[in-house]
């Protein structure tokens, strides 16, 4: 007989893991005891050599669905004690310092079929959970994650329940949101004014207002949720107009993937991913004979669809008259955060909606529905929240306790402790008090749930962020870390990348070392310094940021950038253009040739706009992102399945599109993109295929500059990042034709390449930058 102790850390609470060990053990014959601990999972194991093998490479590869294990540390137990069997032992009430939460998982497969079972005691019970499913994050108040610090604290557990809570053969033992209807929650109906409704079936009544294209209010797991009929335009018009959201695609939850497929054309990877325990909103290319009103994603190329992922949608969809398409949208005005609340939502949704479905869960942290695409088989995260988060990046280098607290827009922070990053989730654009209170509250959760009390911390360069100035606040040795730095080292921390590399950025937005804004660059990055190699020449910002929301003010400033005054005069205007109000666009022209508030910019974003406008494609966005996006669908459409050979075969432009200037930085030249559009509008090509001709020509031009850096450089390692890359043409062109050229591109995939990974990227730059003592980049003087 031999014994072993084990020590696995990772996310082994919460899901099952004890069980599993204890079933194990039982299997091949092991004596001992497992226990939650403080640093994690301790096994105390006793067997002959070859039971104590098998049971060592079991908990490696057949551990429970929802656990990851991050580490297994094993030592020799000399003079093992004569342990009688196997047992499961109470965890002491310090465990957790360094113990992971899960994140919340949709309903598994076992609950369903509870859930549908006339016969089962949890039949059509909406709050049905067990170890391998259910909410986990949004219910912690803080640890160690037991029952009474998780707002189920509320609902003593009935004997049925506790009896399964207590027996380790159960698939819900310590399940600590183990509930039924006898003991656990429940869910109301009430009016728009959140009166109560006494009714039969709740379920029957919303799935009735649906198919009358009511709009209801909906509790959810995360936050609430706006729930239509996704086949009635008037039922989309009518949440657009209550809402204020008059073009943004809105997503839709379809009851099973083969629902699913009708809409949309989906691979192996977009299958597995729907599926997923995440269940995130997934974006999927439209079929195109859809039978969906025009007004529920106009213009764009995909459709965002996620599966029913409590038991509360699947009730919903188990109706034979629910319609098989459901639009939700977070339950929020516009630009605040969602509500979680129901008082809260009454107060502020009840003239968005005609009904709520209320529950008396109380949801500690609020969590949005995550989004992600499958590009070229690998998944890429652009919201990065429920299912996803807290579970950590696992990075090779060693952090001091620290938060780094991101961006401004679609901003996240994240906590970081020894070899973990926590991201938090997506906490939206800190434009306002609401959402700022939001980032308060989840910072504080965070810390409590991981137990991180950070010692220094990291933020954006840019003094006005309502999260810089938070940071400067802390009293803590604070790290400025340039935005495009940051942007870069997410994806290098994503991909274990520590030696220096170059960095294609292609962004909306970033504050400079030089104080201007940033956002076409490519970089010499390494973990805790960077140079700027070359950017995109730059447009004026005509009106500073007003002009992010008016892409037609960056049309006239690329017209005037690349012609002069003569191409702000309107009769030499594209024919493109000519919708555009006359007095206004005097006004902006003056601005431009007068020097009038027009900052300089390199944002690669705004080219897009300025493209986007010349194009007719769009002069006014209504939402972030929204003419790129519509561009790239424009390009989509035109282009061909071969079009990344095309892309090789582009070469029409010649090097001087970029130039060394007199700080010995390179230059792209933005006048060259706007040349050859009107060169091609003239010509009276399609507006699909000078789209597409755009990106391949930027694809190229950069392209081109990295490979002749990486020749000066030595260095071939590329990362790819910045919220453009969430374009599918630049992400996929960029990765080919780099790969092509001999570099080797790297992409973000786990963490957003969008500002929602900046907090990842402040996070190793400023942790890292501790540890070696590297002068701060707020600090320094750079060019
Ligand atoms: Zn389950
Ligand atoms: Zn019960
Ligand atoms: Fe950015």
């Amino acid at each position: 007989m031999q014994g072993v102790k084990i020590l696995i850390q990772g996310i082994v609470q919460g899901v099952g893991f004890r069980p599993f060990v204890y079933n194990l053990a039982s299997r091949l014959d092991i004596s001992g005891t497992v226990s939650n601990t403080s640093e994690g999972v301790i096994i105390h194991a006793c067997g002959n050599d070859e039971g104590l093998n098998l049971f060592k490479a079991a908990l490696k590869n057949e551990a429970p669905p929802l656990s990851r294990i991050l580490s297994i540390e094993e030592s020799p137990l000399y003079d093992p004690p004569d342990f009688d069997g196997f047992s499961i032992l109470i965890s002491s009430s310090s465990a957790g310092s360094s113990a992971i939460i899960p994140p919340d998982i949709s309903l598994c497969d076992d609950c369903f079929n509870e859930l549908s079972d006339p016969n089962d005691r949890r039949y059509q019970y909406p709050f049905i959970n067990c170890t391998n499913c259910g909410p986990r994050f949004t219910i912690v108040n803080t640890i160690p994650y037991d029952r009474p610090k998780t707002s189920m604290h509320v609902f003593p557990m009935c004997k049925k329940c506790q009896k399964e809570y207590e027996d380790p053969g159960n698939r819900r033992f310590h399940a600590q949101p183990n509930a039924c209807q006898v003991c656990g929650p429940s869910i109301s109906w009430h009016d728009k004014d959140g009166k109560h409704i006494n009714c039969d079936s709740i379920i029957e009544e919303a799935v009735s207002a649906l198919s009358q294209d009511r709009v209801l209010g909906i509790r959810g797991l995360g936050g609430f949720h706006l729930v239509t009929n996704a086949f009635s335009f008037k039922a989309i018009q009518t949440l657009r107009e209550r809402k204020g959201r008059p073009a943004k695609p809105l997503a839709i939850m379809v009851p099973d993937i083969a629902t699913a497929n009708k809409f949309a054309s989906i691979s192996k990877s977009e299958h597995d991913l729907l599926l997923s325990p995440e269940h995130p909103i997934v974006l999927l290319k439209k079929r195109s004979d859809l039978p969906f009103p025009k007004n529920l994603a106009p213009d764009v190329h995909d459709i965002g669809i996620m599966l029913p992922y409590t038991p509360l949608h699947h009730l919903l969809f188990l109706q034979n008259d629910c319609p098989i398409a459901l639009v939700m949208t977070s339950g929020n005005i516009s630009g605040v955060p969602i509500c979680i609340d129901n008082n809260d939502a009454i107060a502020r949704l009840s003239h968005f909606v005609d009904n709520f479905i209320l529950h008396n869960r109380e949801i500690v942290t609020r969590v949005d529905d995550s989004v992600a695409k499958v590009i070229s088989n690998k998944t890429h995260i652009y919201r990065r929240a429920r299912g996803y988060v807290p579970s950590p990046i696992v990075i090779p280098w060693k952090l001091p306790n620290i938060i780094a607290c991101g961006s401004g827009l679609k901003s996240t922070f994240c906590l970081g402790r020894e070899k973990t990053a926590f991201p938090s989730q997506h906490i939206g654009d800190l434009a306002n008090m609401e959402s700022y209170d939001f980032f308060i509250e989840s910072i504080n959760h965070l810390k409590q749930v991981f137990g991180v009390e950070p010692e220094i911390a990291a933020c954006d360069l840019h003094p006005d962020y309502m999260s810089s100035r938070y940071g400067a606040e802390l009293d803590l040795p604070l790290y400025k870390v340039q935005h495009h730095h940051a942007h870069a080292v997410s994806v290098m921390a994503e991909n274990s990348i520590e030696e220096p590399t170059l960095a294609i950025i292609l962004d909306g937005t970033g504050y400079g070392t030089d104080g201007t804004s940033w956002g076409g660059e490519i970089l010499q990055a390494e973990l805790t310094s960077f140079t700027r190699l070359a950017h995109l020449s730059h447009l004026a910002l005509p009106g500073g940021d007003a002009a992010a929301k008016e892409p037609w003010r960056m049309a006239l400033a690329s017209l005037y950038s690349t012609f002069g005054k003569n191409g702000l005069m309107i009769s030499n205007f594209p024919k493109t253009l000519s919708c555009l109000d006359e007095n206004k666009c005097k006004a902006i022209s003056s601005m431009l040739i007068n020097k009038f508030n027009t900052p300089a910019t390199s944002s690669c974003g705004r080219l897009f706009d300025a493209v986007a406008s010349l194009l007719g494609v769009q002069h006014i966005s209504t939402y972030e992102g929204q003419s790129a996006i519509e561009l790239e669908t424009r390009a989509l459409k035109y282009a061909p399945s071969t079009w990344k050979d095309d892309l090789l075969k582009f070469t029409k432009h010649k090097s001087s599109t970029f130039n060394q200037n007199d700080h010995g930085k390179w230059e792209i030249s933005s006048a060259e993109f706007v040349k050859v559009i009107i060169d091609s509008l003239g010509k009276e090509k399609p507006i699909g295929a000078i789209a597409l001709d755009f990106h391949f020509q930027l694809i190229e031009t950069f392209t081109t500059l990295t490979r002749q850096l990486a020749d000066q450089t030595g260095i071939n390692k590329v990362v790819l990042s910045g919220g453009c890359l969430q374009n599918s043409i630049l992400l996929e062109g960029f990765t080919h034709a780099l790969t092509k050229k001999g570099l080797e591109p790297f992409t973000a995939g786990n963490v957003p390449s969008n500002d929602g990974g900046i907090s990842l990227g402040q996070a190793i730059i400023g942790g890292l930058s501790h540890v070696s003592s590297t002068p701060n980049e707020g600090n320094e003087n750079r060019r």
